[in-house]
């Protein structure tokens, strides 16, 4: 059975490459730095505990469900999504 054995090793190999390149893209996918003092859509002033909550955080957040309404209301609703 030593094809079988090495077979199960070159598909384990491949399924470790396969996480490894899924890690990889997902750290570089991760914004670096410090992040934003104002958010990069609404030009809100992001929370200090937000900001070191998120690392990297570009986006004020979701806005309290009254703002979206009052967006609505006066047709300034952005798809934005912060906003
Ligand atoms: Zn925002």
């Amino acid at each position: 059975m030593a094809g079988g054995w090495s077979r199960d090793g070159a598909v384990q190999d491949q399924i470790d490459a396969s996480i490894d390149d899924a890690v990889k893209l997902a750290r570089s996918r991760l914004p670096n730095g410090e992040g934003l003092t104002h958010c990069q859509e609404c030009k809100a002033v992001i929370p200090d505990v937000r900001r070191k909550a998120i690392p990297g955080v570009r986006l004020s957040g979701p806005r309290p469900v009254i703002l979206r309404f009052a967006s609505w209301l006066t047709g300034t609703l952005k798809s934005s999504s912060c906003s």
